[in-house]
């Protein structure tokens, strides 16, 4: 009797727990779902209705690998067991398909199902849809790498100053570590301090952006130029936070500069003959006009001549600089006899510079394939280089020899004021002139040079000792 009534008190509570739990599962946000032994589905809640897309009556009896990716066969299968061992399957994520076929990103938790005499009946599976959560998480990932590739330094800075996250390029370019700069103030990458108070803050504040350039510290001191553009980041139409954009314009500015500064070179420059052109034509005038023609000089004409060719020459230079840039240097090969070549561009030099002793002292023959108008260029530029920048009844002294390679090698050396160590490779490029040389050109000609040298796949270089002279060496192949 006892026992009875004890079998009815435990019916009671047990279906008193078993509606509880359904009411539980009904109402669950999760989906919940349960399988028996031979994959059939069992349970299917209104979450897992919604999730799915399957209505409960629809699919109750039927196999999960409905819902399962095929390629995900396999992985369920390892799963299941895992749980049978007693192992742990919790918010493991996976992807499961909707009847309309679209794929979700999910995480489920899978456990064994026993019946009263603890024999294994089945399993639940509680689903969670995280698509959502994934996609942002993709989208950050996106958002952070472009962030983080990006070579101008960019920065996010709180309204009060604070820097709260910036990129690789940032450490680079301002010479930081990763960690260092989180929560420091803006202003220490300026050079003035209250710049960005005082300017670009309150603007950014005022019209939504400023841009300009900006004077910037690095963290060595050094002091670089950057081009810079702040704009403010709104929530709910309120400022939040600053995003900043710096690129380093060190080089362009370096560019900006030399334009500039050969632009006053060539106007300089131009000038210069112009000028002496002008006062010895005006004197030939006076003198024709007085003493009729016999009283022009060979020597004035000789003048003329040489001043005509300085200009001819710089002019070429601008001309060949914007072939170069363009890269149009235009070539015409043929076979040349370098010997002869070089020994007529002496004669020429000869009779030009009339105050340098300029001798050609090796007569190899050699024979290359070379554009010879352009060779002849090369030669005259480092002829008068040796000129411009060695004293007067010096030597000039050409070598045509062969070297190891049977490549022919040219030298002009001088005896004069030579080429620091540190400048050497410097004035092969364009606009370089040495400080403590006084100017003399464009800054153009060396540069102009290696690129028909280097068109001839030969190679040009200097060999020099300040106060002792310079050597220029140039390559040519051989036949
Ligand atoms: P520039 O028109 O200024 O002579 P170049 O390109 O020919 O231009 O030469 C660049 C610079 O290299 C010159 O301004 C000068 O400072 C230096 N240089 C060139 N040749 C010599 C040389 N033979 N001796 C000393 N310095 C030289």
């Amino acid at each position: 009797m006892l026992k009875r009534k004890t079998i009815q008190q435990a019916q009671k509570i047990h279906t008193a727990t078993q509606s509880h739990l359904d009411f539980l599962v009904r109402s669950s946000n999760d989906s919940i779902t349960c399988t028996d032994l031979n994959r059939n589905i069992t349970i299917w809640n209104p979450s897992a209705e919604k999730l799915y897309g399957y209505k409960k009556a629809e699919i109750l009896g039927k196999k999960i690998d409905l819902i399962i990716p095929p390629d995900k066969y396999k992985e369920i299968s390892m799963l299941l067991k895992k749980s049978l061992k007693g192992e742990v399957v919790a918010n493991y994520e996976t992807e499961r398909i909707r009847k309309d076929g679209k794929l979700l990103n999910v995480s489920i938790t899978i456990s064994p199902v026993k019946n009263d005499k603890n024999k294994l009946i089945g399993f639940s599976t509680i689903t969670r849809d995280i698509t959502r959560q994934k996609r942002l998480e993709e989208n950050l990932k996106i958002f952070k790498e472009a962030f983080e590739a990006t070579v101008d330094a960019v920065q996010i800075v709180a309204l009060d100053g604070k820097i709260l996250f910036y990129n690789k390029a940032t450490q680079t370019i301002y010479g930081y570590s990763k960690s260092e700069l989180r929560g420091k103030s803006i202003s220490i990458l300026y050079n003035d301090r209250h710049f960005s108070q005082r300017i670009v803050a309150p603007q950014v504040l005022k019209r939504g952006s400023w841009s300009g350039e900006v004077e910037s510290k690095r963290s060595d001191g050094t002091v670089f130029t950057v081009w810079l553009i702040t704009s403010v980041i709104k929530h709910n139409n309120k400022p939040i936070a600053f995003i900043r954009i710096a690129r380093d314009i060190t080089e362009i500015k370096k560019l900006e500069n030399l334009k500039a500064d050969f632009l006053s070179t060539a106007a300089h420059e131009l000038r210069t003959p112009l000028t002496t052109l002008k006062l010895i034509s005006e004197a030939h005038l006076r003198k024709y006009k007085k003493y009729g023609k016999d009283q022009i000089k060979l020597s004035e004409l000789n003048l003329i001549n040489l001043e005509l060719n300085k200009l001819n020459l710089l002019i070429n230079d601008i001309l060949d600089d914007s072939r170069v840039e363009r890269g149009k240097l235009n070539m015409h090969f043929t076979t040349i006899d370098l010997n002869k070549l070089i020994q007529q561009v002496t004669k020429k030099m000869k009779l030009l510079y009339k105050h340098h002793n300029i001798v050609y002292k090796q007569n190899k023959n050699l024979r290359v394939i070379a554009d010879p108008a352009r060779i002849e260029q090369v030669m005259i530029n480092l002829i008068s280089n040796a000129v411009k920048y060695s004293p007067i009844f010096t030597n000039i002294i050409i070598i045509l020899d062969k070297d190891h390679d049977g490549k022919a090698i040219i030298s002009v050396r001088d005896e004069g004021q030579g080429i620091p160590k540190e400048k050497q490779e410097l004035i092969f490029d364009r606009f370089y002139q040495v400080k403590e040389h006084s100017s003399k050109g464009f800054g153009l000609g060396l540069y102009i040079s290696r690129e028909i040298i280097r068109a001839h796949k030969g190679k040009l270089w200097v060999d020099s000792k300040v106060e002792k002279g310079s050597t220029f060496y140039f390559t040519l192949q051989s036949l």
